[in-house]
This record gives C-alpha cells, structure tokens and sequence, in this order.
C-alpha cells in the first residue's frame, strides 16, 4: 500500500488505461464487448496479455471503481458489482455454498437481512441471526459447517459499533472468514480488512458514490477470495455498467471531504437534538474513528410528537429510503429499510414507530439543525 495519505490518494484513483491520449480524466468505455484484430489477438486475451473481451466480464471502468475502493480500504483486490445488496452476495458467496452456514449478527440491513434468510436460504445456505455484542452468544452459535461471520462495521439504525478486533480473533479462533459490510463508517473512518477481516463490501450507492446518483457495489479483501467473488459477478450476471462504475468512481473522489463534514456536521446536529425535548433519544456513536463518529443520525421522538406532521413539516429536508447523498435526508425505518421484518422482528431490535433515521449532509450544521428543531416543534400533539 501506498504511504500517501488518504485524502491523497482518494482523488489520485486511476488505472491510466487511456495512454493513447492520457485524458485527465478516465473515459467511459461504453461498449459491451472489446474487438480483436485476428485470432492470435483474441488468444492472447484467454493467454492473460490483453485485459479486456466482453464488459459483463471486465470492463475498465469496473475495474477502475473495484481498484479504488481496495485502495482505499488497504486490500490487495477489489471488484465492482451492480448494487450494494449485490456486492455482499458475491463476497458471501466465496466462502459458502449449498449446506454451509452464515453466522451473521441480528441487526442488519434490512436488504441484507433479506438476501441471507430468504434468497440464499432458498438455495440451500443455513444461517443464524445472534447478537454480536455478545461474544459468548456468537461461539454458541458456531456449527460445525459453519463458514463466515458476517456483520456491519456500524449497525442500522442503531448505530452500534462492531468490535472488529474481537471478531477477526474469533474467526481464527474457530477457523472461520469474517465479512464486513463497511457501508456506513466508508473507509475514510474504517478500513477492517487492515484489521484482519476477510471481506469488505460496500453499497457504494452510499457514501462511497455520494451524490444519490447511482446504485453500485463493492467487495474487495484477499486476492483468491475476490477472484471467487468474481467468478460469481460474471456467472450471475450481476456486474456494474460501465457508465455507472465511471458516475461511482468519480463521485469517490470527495469522500473523505464529504465524510469529514458530513461527520463534523452530524455530531453538532446530535449535539443540538440531544437536548431538544421533543426528542426522548439520540444514538450517535461514542467513537468510531479519529476522524470522526460517521454522518448518520437516529433519534427517538418523543410520544408527544405527531410522527406524520414530523414529516410534513421538515421543509428542505426530503424524506428518502436511503442515506449519504450531500443533501441532509431522513428516513422512516418502519416503513422502508425494515419494513419487510415483521413486527416481532422489529421489536427485537427496538425500531418503534418514533425511531426515525437522519443521513447528515454538508450543509451548514446550524441549518440543519434549526430545519429538524422546526419540524419537531411544529408536530407537537
Ligand atoms: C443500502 C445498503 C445496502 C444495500 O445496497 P444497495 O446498493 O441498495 O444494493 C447494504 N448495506 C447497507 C449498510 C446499506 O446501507
């Protein structure tokens, strides 16, 4: 890895495939398939000395995009893929197969949560959902054709902060690969593959991204694992476009300066809602990184809040199933993220109709603040 430091070599990602005419920019190589000259040109291709065939197997703008982000998060390989939700299936599906077992912590995304109990469930893969704050409830969920422990970097809603450390050490323990999904912290806060894990996935629909333009993934960690992970991107047919790897790639290169005023931005708005009394709760992290706690927000209104003038009367701020554009948004988990749990699961990990999600953007702290004050204060029963 390069000694450069991180903001530097965000905005330096670049595979220089261009030499022709070294644009400064990396150009969209919109094109399904790549043409040969003759025969020979087209064995050197399965030889390994020609890079690219046919997009839906490697594509320079793909590339490009599954490069940065191993990058930026310390991995020697990294692959794009066409959603977030995609991207984790492809790392998980390195690892395991029909008969295996997923070990995953209780509270994930809602879409990830999906994926393992009801997609790959119905292909033959077993899993258990426990707490991972709790480390004895981890081991005694451990069987014996159990292959991966799978958990976030921080959790959704609530914030939690994975203990990387302790699970890196139980995955050698018992001899067992760790996945982390690092959506939330982006590696501008956390890099877990430095700290031992396996597999790193992204919904780079986020942060990474940035801007709520584009759906994409990636996976990135060992080389032979992401060769696998590969290996079912181009067999399940779920590769990025070129045109959205090229959109992803280029909003990547303000991530740390969003992230860093995303998260200076969300601590001040936590700050301010904290001791607002029309809040009965804020989850914001104690700590994530020195670089900061991360942009998103949950609060708990208080029951004297009327939940839908709340969101009728939050003006500029929109109500959107999703998190980490530049534009300071909220979302209802009940009713997007975890509306396909039931009430019970629900319950379990306490998302109530109050718990309402804040993704802080690179407004003014001051603004953004008086903005949810008003709403609160207008929606009082
Ligand atoms: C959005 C999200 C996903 C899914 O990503 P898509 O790009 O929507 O497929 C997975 N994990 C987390 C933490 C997310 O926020």
């Amino acid at each position: 890895m390069s000694k450069r430091s991180f903001s530097t070599r965000v905005v330096h990602n670049k595979l220089n495939q261009d030499t022709a005419l070294n644009s400064k920019a990396t150009p969209i190589y919109q094109t399904s398939a790549f043409t040969f000259r003759d025969l020979d040109h087209l064995e050197s291709y399965y030889a390994g000395e020609v890079p690219y065939s046919y997009t839906r197997e490697n594509n320079p703008n793909t590339d490009e995009l599954g490069q940065t982000v191993a990058n930026l998060e310390g991995a020697p390989s990294g692959v794009a893929a066409s959603s977030g939700i995609s991207a984790i299936m492809a790392g998980i599906l390195s690892v395991v197969e029909a008969g295996d077992h997923i070990l995953a912590a209780e509270d994930l995304y809602g879409g990830t949560h999906q994926l393992i109990t009801k997609q790959l469930a119905s292909f033959g893969i077993e899993y258990t959902m426990v707490s991972f704050a709790d480390e004895q409830s981890i081991e005694a969920a451990i069987r014996p054709n159990t292959k991966l422990l799978y958990t976030e970097s921080i959790s959704n809603p609530f914030l939690r902060v994975e203990n990387i450390e302790n699970l890196v050490k139980l995955g050698k323990q018992h001899d067992l690969r760790t996945m982390v999904d690092n959506t939330f912290a982006t590696p501008y806060l956390l890099q877990p593959y430095t700290k031992g894990i396996d597999i790193v996935a992204h919904s780079a629909t986020k942060y990474i991204g940035g801007h709520s333009d584009v759906t994409s993934g990636v996976v990135v960690g060992h080389e032979e694992l992401i060769t696998k992970a590969k290996q079912r991107i181009i067999g399940l047919g779920t590769n990025l476009s070129p045109f959205e790897a090229w959109l992803t790639q280029r909003g990547s290169k303000t991530l740390a300066l969003r992230v860093k005023q995303q998260s200076h931005n969300a601590d001040q708005v936590a700050q301010m809602l904290n001791e607002d009394d029309g809040v009965e709760r804020v989850y914001y992290p104690e700590y994530v990184s020195e670089r900061g706690k991360g942009a998103i927000v949950t609060i708990e209104l208080a029951e004297k809040v009327d939940v839908e003038a709340f969101f009728k009367s939050l003006g500029w701020i929109k109500l959107a199933p999703t998190l980490a554009g530049v534009e300071t948004t909220v979302s209802y988990p009940v009713r997007t993220s975890h509306r396909a749990l039931t009430v019970e699961e629900r319950n379990k990990i306490g998302i109530n109709d109050y718990v309402i999600r804040l993704s802080i953007g690179i407004e003014e702290a001051e603004d953004i603040a008086a903005q949810f004050k008003q709403a609160i204060h207008q929606s009082i029963k």
